[in-house]
C-alpha cells in the first residue's frame, strides 16, 4: 500500500530557520520585534488595511475587536452557528449573547437574507465568517449594519489572500481577524492578526494589546515614558513566531498558486461525480476570489459521510469533518440562541467532508484521492 496521505501538514518556508536563529542570536525574541513589523507591514500592503496588529491567535484578535467595539453584557452579536468556537467565545467572554442565524447551503456562509430579521434593540454587531476563504455577501451585510448602526467584525481566520469584489477579506468591516494557526494557509504555530479599517481605532487597539499601556507610542519615540492608560491584555506574539511566518509571506504568491492548482485539480477530477449526482462540490460566487484554504465535498447525508471518511481512511487517506453547529453544543445552548429556522446549518454540516489540502501536497496524491472517491461511489 502507498504511503498514508495526511489531512494537513503545517506550511513551512526554508528561510524560517535562518530567521528564527537570527532572533535567538540577537536575543530579540519578545514581541513587536523586526519580524513582527515585517509581517504587519506585509499584511497592510497586501490587504490595503489602515493598520494590522499581529496577535497571539485569531481568537485573541477577535477578543481585541470585541473590546474595541466596547461589547457589553447582554449585547447581541449576530453570527453563524456553523463556525469554530472562537467566533462566539470572544463575545461570550464580554457577557454578550451570540444570536445564531442560518447559513446558505451553497457557500456555508451566513445567509445575508436572514440577518435583518434577527436584529433587535440589543444587537451591537454582525460577525460574518468567510468559510473556506470564500467571501460572505459583504455588500448586503454592510448595508444592514449601516442601517442599524452595527459594528462588523469579519472572522477572516481562513481568508487571507481572498477578496470580495476586489477588496481583501478582513478589510471591509470595522475589524477583520486572521489566523496563522498551523492548519491555515500561512502559519506561525499559534498566531493571528487584527486588521483595523479606521485610523480612529488604532491607538486604542495598540493600548489594549499592550496590557492597557501606551508602550507602542513609547517605542516609536512619541512619548518619553509609558504608563497604564486603559484596561488591556497581552496579545502580542514572540518575534520568533513572526520570523517563522515571515518566511512564508515572502513566498505567499507561490504558496497560494500551488494551493489553487490543487483545488482546481480536485474540482476537475470530481466534477463528473457531481454531474452524476453522487456528491456536491464547493461553490465560489461571482466577485469572490478565494485562496484554496479548503477543499470539501458534500455527501448525501450523515450516514454516507461516515462511510465515506471510513472508506478513505481504510485506503490511507485522512479526511475530516467539522463543525458541530454551536447552538447544539452545551455552551452554545447556555450562552446563545438560534434565531429563525435551522434549515441548513445542521443538515449541511452533517454532509460535509474535508479532503487533504496543504502546501506540498502532490498533484498525483490529489489524483489518487479522487480515484479512491470514485471507487467509493462505484465508478
Ligand atoms: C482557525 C479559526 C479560528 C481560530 O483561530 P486561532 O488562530 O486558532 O485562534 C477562528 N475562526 C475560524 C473560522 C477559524 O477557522
Amino acid at each position: 500500500m502507498s504511503e498514508m496521505i495526511k489531512f494537513n501538514v503545517p506550511p513551512y518556508a526554508e528561510k524560517a530557520m535562518d530567521y528564527i536563529v537570527e532572533c535567538v542570536k540577537n536575543q530579540k525574541i519578545c514581541g513587536d520585534g523586526a519580524y513582527t513589523k515585517k509581517c504587519s507591514e506585509w499584511i497592510e500592503k497586501q490587504t490595503g488595511t489602515a493598520k494590522c496588529l499581529l496577535t497571539t491567535s485569531c481568537t485573541h484578535a477577535t477578543e481585541l475587536a470585541a473590546l474595541l467595539a466596547d461589547i457589553k453584557p447582554g449585547d447581541e452579536i449576530i453570527m453563524p452557528a456553523y463556525t469554530f468556537v472562537s467566533t462566539a467565545d470572544a463575545f461570550v467572554l464580554r457577557g454578550a449573547v451570540p444570536v445564531f442565524v442560518d447559513i446558505r447551503p451553497d457557500t456555508m456562509n451566513l445567509d445575508e437574507k436572514r440577518i435583518e430579521d434577527a436584529v433587535t434593540e440589543r444587537t451591537r454587531a454582525i460577525v460574518p465568517v468567510h468559510y473556506a476563504g470564500i467571501a460572505c455577501e459583504m455588500d448586503a451585510i454592510m448595508e444592514i449594519a449601516d442601517r442599524h448602526g452595527l459594528v462588523v467584525i469579519e472572522d477572516a481566520a481562513q481568508g487571507i489572500m481572498s477578496s470580495y469584489k476586489g477588496k481583501a477579506l478582513g478589510t471591509i468591516g470595522d475589524f477583520g481577524c486572521f489566523s496563522f494557526h498551523e492548519t491555515k494557509n500561512y502559519s506561525m504555530g499559534e498566531g493571528g492578526a487584527l486588521l483595523i479599517r479606521d485610523q480612529k481605532n488604532v491607538e486604542n487597539a495598540e493600548i489594549i494589546r499592550e496590557k492597557g499601556t501606551n508602550r507602542s507610542k513609547f517605542f516609536r519615540g512619541q512619548i518619553d515614558k509609558y504608563t497604564w492608560v486603559n484596561y488591556g491584555s497581552s496579545y502580542l506574539p514572540s518575534d520568533m513566531n513572526a520570523a517563522y511566518l515571515y518566511a512564508q509571506l515572502e513566498i505567499a504568491d507561490q504558496i497560494n498558486r500551488s494551493r489553487l492548482a490543487l483545488w482546481d485539480r480536485y474540482y476537475k477530477n470530481l466534477e463528473p461525480l457531481q454531474k452524476a449526482g453522487k456528491l456536491e462540490l464547493p461553490v465560489v460566487p461571482e466577485g469572490c476570489v478565494h485562496n484554496a484554504h479548503m477543499f470539501y465535498v458534500k455527501t448525501a447525508d450523515l450516514k454516507e459521510r461516515t462511510d465515506f471518511i471510513d472508506y478513505l481512511k481504510g485506503k490511507g487517506i485522512m479526511s475530516v469533518f467539522h463543525y458541530i453547529p454551536l447552538h447544539t453544543a452545551p455552551a452554545g445552548k447556555r450562552f446563545g440562541r438560534f434565531h429563525g429556522e435551522d434549515r441548513y446549518t445542521t443538515k449541511e454540516s452533517e454532509r460535509l467532508a474535508r479532503l487533504p489540502m496543504y502546501y506540498g501536497l502532490k498533484e498525483e496524491q490529489v489524483d489518487q484521492i479522487c480515484e479512491t472517491i470514485a471507487a467509493f461511489y462505484g465508478e
